[in-house]
């Protein structure tokens, strides 16, 4: 089994009462605020679920998959991760029950617990304890280590990550262990009051599982009374100086700075025995006031079919926040859904944004009402970034209506389609088997993509190479690439290794980029993504000289469409 570091500390944070309380935040949050005190810190994740990893599951089931720079599918609090602090998180950040049985099964079927029964305890919770040690121990990172685990306190497929780290109090002590539990505070209208009891019920039914927290943090939509707090701490054996507040937040980047004020980060490296040290925070609070007090405002369309769930985009749309920060800007995100696209209402749904901003996709429906959205930026001047689906899109839009080929289309799409497709400008490339399982079977992780010279991509970067991160199974036909280029497109980031077109754009166009990879997976508030920032800045002239155009032709009925 993996060791632990010495005076390696462990924060485990735990939920209750209801999911999407926002654990991921809160672990991502306080892992900032520890950062911030100079300590090195890492962060992990563990799925109760049995999938493997999220890879196969739907967004609308799951939200976004986000990937680690070394090409693991993960949860999308991994994401928050890396917004948030600098951990570099890989593969073993991230731990499922689909990971820990599928091993423990393996382990069994090669003889290793030759003589024993296989059960729950001890074989799993050893699994999982070996996994937090190994992710723990890998890096050189990570003095204190934040373990957070997904679901609800209570539920049957949590229980083996909640025994385990019963156990790994008693293995580690008391000063290297530390519980954080999250739990709902509501407010009932009818009466005006906000509740305890949900609270004192989370908290007794993780007792009952042999834990005691060290800590509550308490979510509500109303501010939590001293008195409240004092009744809560009585009820959950648990200090009132450790029964903390968090009220809803105005952007998500505040939570750091909230919690601080309730002096969290210092009770918990007081409570580690630690040393506190000056925390700088205050990088943190001019991203807050930039959120609060922007100079401008501007709106982007998410053209795609996930938009019911804001969870599928959940990067996109923080890269986007991110980029509007950077140019002292609010980003007004407005959610397309693809299939209500028709010819009829393009105009009126997309006439009147800065930009539009096709994301990542899978699957055939809501592709013709993304091409025609594609189509109507691209012939009206309006900023477009494509990432992976997206760029696919303006491919096939280009190949269709610039490039001559009517039929264009993607080998993705071949299972819907009557007829065998000829011309597959979008495909899989040399090497790719269509044969292969879905899980894990795709390009995945970070790549090196080569920057032409004098390019709108190399101007942004201001370098010659670049590492993104992918997660799609189909590439550019190279086949098509002189036609394309014949007819003003140009192919401006390449994977030189293997001849993969990354980045398209046309010079023609006032701002029209198109990447296979996903730029959104490294943008962060304190280091917005060079693409992002550069994209809501050309969105931004578009929107200002719209104003302006309106102005002057004194048309106060189609400014309203404009102000945002
Ligand atoms: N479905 C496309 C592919 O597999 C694009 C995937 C994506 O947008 N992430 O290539």
């Amino acid at each position: 089994m993996n060791a632990v570091k010495k005076d390696q500390k462990f924060i485990f944070i735990t939920g209750g009462v209801v999911s999407s309380l926002g654990k991921g935040l809160l672990s991502a949050s306080l892992g900032s605020l520890l950062e911030a005190q100079d300590y090195k810190i890492t962060l992990i994740k563990c799925d109760p679920y049995l999938n493997v990893d999220p890879g196969t599951m739907s967004p609308f089931q799951h939200g976004e998959v986000y990937v680690t720079e070394d090409g693991a599918e993960t949860d999308l609090d991994l994401g928050h991760y890396e917004r948030f602090t600098n951990a570099p998180l890989r593969r073993e950040n991230s731990i499922t029950t689909g990971q820990i049985y599928e091993s423990v099964i393996l382990k069994e079927r090669r003889g290793d617990y030759l003589g024993n029964t296989v059960q729950v305890i001890p074989h799993i919770t050893d699994e999982i304890k070996s996994r937090i040690k190994g992710a723990a121990s890998d890096t050189s990172l990570g003095e204190i280590v934040i373990v957070e685990i997904g679901g609800t306190v209570g539920d049957i497929e949590g229980l083996p990550f909640i025994e385990t780290i019963r156990q790994m109090r008693v293995d580690l002590g008391f000063k290297n262990t530390v519980f954080v539990h999250l739990t709902l505070v509501p407010y009932l209208s009818a009466s005006g009051e906000v509740k305890s009891k949900p609270t004192q019920h989370s908290v007794k039914a993780l007792r009952e599982v042999g834990i005691q927290p060290d800590f509550l943090i308490c979510r509500s939509e109303k501010a939590i009374s001293n008195e409240l707090k004092k009744k809560i701490a009585l009820f959950c054996s648990v200090k009132e100086e450790n029964v903390i507040a968090a009220p809803d937040v105005g952007t998500i980047y505040e939570l750091p700075l909230f919690l601080q004020e309730e002096g969290f980060d210092q009770k918990i490296i007081s409570r580690l025995s630690l040393q506190k040290r000056n925390s700088k925070m205050d990088i943190w609070k001019n991203i807050v006031s930039t959120i609060h007090q922007p100079e401008h405002s501007v709106s982007i369309g998410l053209v795609g079919k996930y938009v019911e769930l804001k969870d599928s985009y959940q990067s996109i749309h923080e890269a986007l926040v991110h980029g509007g920060v950077a140019n002292k800007s609010r980003v007004l995100v407005k959610y397309i859904d693809s299939d209500a696209l028709t010819k009829n209402n393009l105009k009126e749904k997309l006439e009147g944004l800065g930009g539009i901003l096709i994301p990542g996709g899978f699957g055939e429906r809501g592709v013709e009402g993304k091409i025609k959205a594609v189509q109507y930026v691209r012939e009206n001047n309006i900023p477009f970034f494509g990432i992976c689906f997206g760029m696919q899109m303006a491919l096939l839009e280009y190949a269709r209506h610039v490039c001559g080929i009517a039929d264009a289309d993607s080998g993705e799409f071949e299972e819907f389609r009557s007829k065998p497709i000829v011309n597959k400008v979008i495909d899989y490339m040399e090497g790719q088997s269509e044969g292969r399982s879905k899980g894990g079977s795709m390009r995945l992780g970070s790549y090196a993509c080569h920057l032409k010279k004098d390019s709108l991509a190399s101007a942004i970067y201001k370098q010659e190479c670049i590492y993104e991160r992918h997660r799609h199974r189909f590439e550019f036909n190279n086949k098509f690439k002189k036609l394309f280029e014949k007819k003003g497109m140009v192919f401006s980031g390449i994977n030189k290794q293997k001849n993969l077109m990354e980045i398209v754009e046309i010079p023609k166009h006032p701002w029209f980029l198109g990447v296979q990879f996903h730029p959104e997976f490294q943008s962060k508030p304190l280091k917005p993504h060079p693409l992002f920032s550069s994209f809501i800045s050309a969105a931004l002239q578009r929107q200002v000289s719209c104003r302006s155009r309106l102005r002057r032709n004194n048309n106060s009925t189609d400014l309203m469409s404009f102000q945002t």
